[in-house]
């Protein structure tokens, strides 16, 4: 089962694709160059149906294992060891122990490396270097045999570890990519990229009765926290307030920062009336939570509310976020440190 596992690419179209395009330069090359080789040798009938339906099988099985017409697992694990046992049956067929012939085994090697994870990519090219011991010892004496093994040998774990490890740094570089987009430098809350894409599947959703809410709060009057504690002083405010949120969250919630001094808590599921009582408790414990910083002052700071709903105020995501700034706008003009929510009929400012 773990063999299964480890021979499954990272990307089955992605797979697929170097599989078209690594089958298609083989086929090309026996074709073109066969005939051209010392001893100008022919490509037999039987030899032209074997390439051929080697390819094939590999790349439907392959194709098949996409759309799960067989079982998808050991179909991507058995073809490309197919295509192994398939060079070494071409050359035996063809006595064909050439650096021609042999050069193939680079072509299930590559797939391996950078199509499939480090065990698969090592299987791959073990399959390949014993692929290649049949194929010369079979065919050559035992010296030249083991002098041909110990050459292609070479080549091909050079190629394996160079390819598997760029492949390796370049995952190393997605994920931390992946998570530089989803996670706030500073407080460690989720993005707003990351809060779109709840919130969005949160309304799309099967739709309870109560609907998702959003709560966006801003410090109030940061700036000035920002000039009289420096601005690593604000920044230990937002990572504080940041925790805060986050261990007064429900395990649906998502709290998130948008930017600055700017967060936002999505309470899928939350009806309008728990909506208002947890901004009003938010805003209350920020209220009165000292703030220590590492230097021993202590801050106060407040935070203004802008509380939207949907169905109750707005229909999809973007009328969720116009709300929900309407009403933190309205909570700051009207005083700050409280909940803004708009009235329902409050008519929605036009979409451009
Ligand atoms: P208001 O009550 O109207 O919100 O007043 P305010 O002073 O908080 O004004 P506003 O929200 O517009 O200002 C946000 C400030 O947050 C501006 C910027 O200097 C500061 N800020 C933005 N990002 C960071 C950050 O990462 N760290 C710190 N320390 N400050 C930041
Ligand atoms: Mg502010």
């Amino acid at each position: 089962m773990r063999f299964l596992l480890w021979m499954q690419p990272r990307s089955h179209s992605a797979a697929l694709w170097s599989m078209l395009v690594l089958a298609g330069v083989a086929v090309f090359v026996t074709i073109v160059f066969l005939p051209l080789q010392r001893g100008g040798r022919d490509l037999t009938p039987t030899s032209a149906v074997l390439l051929l339906g080697s390819v094939a099988v590999v790349i439907l099985g392959c194709r098949a294992a996409r759309y799960r017409r067989i079982p998808a697992l050991i179909a991507w694990a058995l073809c490309p060891l197919l295509a192994v046992v398939a060079i070494v049956v071409l050359d035996l067929l063809t006595s064909d122990v050439s650096v021609a012939a042999q050069v193939f085994f680079f072509f299930p090697t590559l797939y391996g490396a950078s199509q499939l994870r480090r065990a698969g990519a090592v299987v791959m090219a073990a399959a390949c270097v014993v692929g290649v011991g049949v194929v010369v010892f079979g065919s050559l004496p035992l010296a030249e045999a083991a002098a041909d093994i110990g050459y292609v040998s070479a080549a091909l774990i050079t190629t394996a570890v160079l390819l598997i490890r760029s492949v390796e740094r370049q995952d190393e570089l997605v994920t931390k990519l992946e998570r530089m987009a989803a996670v706030d430098a500073l407080t460690g809350l989720a993005t707003r990229r990351v809060l779109d894409e709840a919130a969005r599947s949160a309304i799309s959703g099967a739709v309870s009765q109560e609907g998702t809410s959003l709560i966006l709060l801003d410090i109030d009057e940061f700036k000035s926290v920002n000039d009289r504690y420096g601005h690593p002083g604000g920044d230990e405010v937002l990572v504080q307030l940041a925790d805060y949120l986050v261990r007064s969250a429900r395990r649906d919630d998502v709290v998130s920062r948008l930017g600055g001094d700017e967060m936002a808590v999505l309470l899928p599921g939350c009806s309008v009336a728990s909506l208002q009582r947890r901004a009003e408790q938010i805003v209350a414990d920020v209220g009165t939570h000292p703030f220590v910083l590492q230097s021993g002052e202590e801050i106060r700071v407040s935070v203004s509310a802008g509380l939207a709903n949907v169905p109750a105020d707005a229909v999809d995501l973007q009328g969720l976020y116009v709300r929900a700034d309407m009403a933190l706008y309205e909570a700051k003009r009207s005083g700050r440190n409280r909940v803004g929510m708009l009235a329902e009929d409050t008519p929605q400012p036009p979409v451009d």
